[in-house]
C-alpha cells in the first residue's frame, strides 16, 4: 500500500448493530419459546460516575434487545463478603441468567474473588478463571466481551488469521490477556508487550496485526505500523483518543479501528449475545 492511501476503518458501531439485532431476534424467540425473558444482572458497588453510565448504557442495550436487567446498586462501603454474598445468591436465582459486575470495584474489595463468586453458566461478561481457562483450552464457555468482539470484528473484515504475527501490547486480565489467547487459538503467532517490554515500537514494527490494549493516549506511534498491517484499538483515552496515533496510523495500514467506533460498541454487543446464549442453555432452547 502506498503511503498516499488510506486504510479501511473498520465499523464497529455497525457490526454491533447486527449482532444487537441478531440477539433481539433470539431474546424474542426465547421469550416466546419458553415465556421467560432472558435476564442480565447488573451489580455496582459505589457510584463512580464513568461506571454508572456503563451500567446505564448496558441496561438500555438490553432494554433495547428485549432482555430484561435487574439493577442491583451496593453502597460505596460494601465489603468482599457482602459482594460475594449478592453475587453468591445472584448465581443461584433461576430468574437471573447472566451476571455483571461493573469493575473497578474499589480498592478495599478483592475483585478476583467477587468475580469468582459468578457461576460459570451466568458469566456472560467472562471475567472468572473459569471463563478464562476453557477460552484458552478452547472448550466451550463465555469470552471476555471486549476480546471476544475484537475476534468478530476482524471476523467481519475476513482478517487472515493463521500464521500471521500478532502484537499484542497490554497483559490485563480483561483485555489485553484473552484477546492474545483468543488470537493464539486460530494459530496466530502472539506476542504480549507491556510495561516492562523493551524497545515496544521494534516488535510493533514487524507485526500484521497490532492490538492495542494500553490506555495511554497515542503510544503506539503510526511510523511503526507495517504498511498493509491490521490495526486494532481497544485503547481509550480522554479526548476520544486511542493508544495509536490514528492520523499517522491509517496512512500505513490496510485496515483500522477508529475511536471512538471501532472496538467500543463491540464490547455491550457480546454481553448482550451471551446472555441470550445463557438463558438458552439455562431455558434448555436450542443454541446458534
Ligand atoms: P489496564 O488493566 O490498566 O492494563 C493496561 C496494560 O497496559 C497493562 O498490561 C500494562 O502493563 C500495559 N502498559 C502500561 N503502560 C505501558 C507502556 N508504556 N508500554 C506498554 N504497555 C504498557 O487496562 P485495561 O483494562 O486492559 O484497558 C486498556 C485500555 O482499553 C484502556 O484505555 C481502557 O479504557 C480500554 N478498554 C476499552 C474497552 C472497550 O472498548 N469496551 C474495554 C476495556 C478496556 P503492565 O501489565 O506491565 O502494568
Amino acid at each position: 500500500m502506498s503511503s498516499t492511501q488510506m486504510a479501511q476503518l473498520m465499523d464497529g458501531t455497525g457490526l454491533a448493530g447486527r449482532i444487537a439485532a441478531e440477539t433481539a431476534t433470539r431474546a424474542a424467540e426465547i421469550s416466546q419459546r419458553t415465556g421467560v425473558t432472558p435476564c442480565l444482572a447488573t451489580v455496582l458497588v459505589g457510584e463512580d460516575p464513568a461506571s454508572v453510565t456503563y451500567v446505564r448504557m448496558k441496561r438500555n442495550r438490553c432494554a433495547k434487545a428485549g432482555i430484561h436487567s435487574r439493577h442491583i446498586a451496593l453502597p460505596a462501603v460494601t465489603t468482599t463478603a457482602e459482594l460475594v454474598g449478592t453475587l453468591s445468591d445472584l448465581s443461584k436465582d433461576p430468574e437471573v441468567h447472566g451476571i455483571l459486575l461493573q469493575h473497578p470495584v474499589g480498592p478495599h474489595i478483592d475483585e478476583r474473588t467477587a468475580f469468582e463468586a459468578i457461576a460459570p453458566e451466568k458469566d456472560v461478561d467472562g471475567v472468572t478463571m473459569h471463563s478464562f481457562a476453557a477460552m484458552s483450552f478452547g472448550l466451550p464457555g463465555f469470552q471476555s466481551c471486549t476480546p471476544g468482539g475484537i475476534l468478530r470484528l476482524l471476523d467481519d473484515y475476513d482478517v487472515e488469521l493463521a500464521g500471521k504475527y500478532a502484537v499484542v501490547v497490554g497483559r490485563s486480565a480483561i483485555l489485553g490477556k484473552p484477546v492474545g489467547m483468543l488470537l493464539l487459538a486460530r494459530d496466530t503467532t502472539v506476542t504480549y508487550c507491556h510495561s516492562r517490554t523493551a524497545n515496544l515500537p521494534a516488535i510493533v514494527r514487524d507485526a500484521d496485526v497490532v492490538v492495542a490494549a494500553v490506555g495511554r493516549p497515542r503510544l503506539i506511534s503510526g511510523e511503526d505500523i507495517k504498511p498493509g498491517a491490521v490495526v486494532i484499538d481497544a485503547g481509550y483515552n480522554p479526548g476520544n483518543v486511542g493508544d495509536v496515533d490514528f492520523d499517522t496510523a491509517r496512512t500505513r495500514a490496510r485496515l483500522i479501528t477508529p475511536v471512538p467506533g471501532g472496538v467500543g460498541p463491540m464490547t455491550i454487543a457480546v454481553l448482550l449475545s451471551q446472555t441470550v446464549d445463557a438463558a438458552a442453555h439455562q431455558l434448555g432452547v436450542p443454541g446458534r
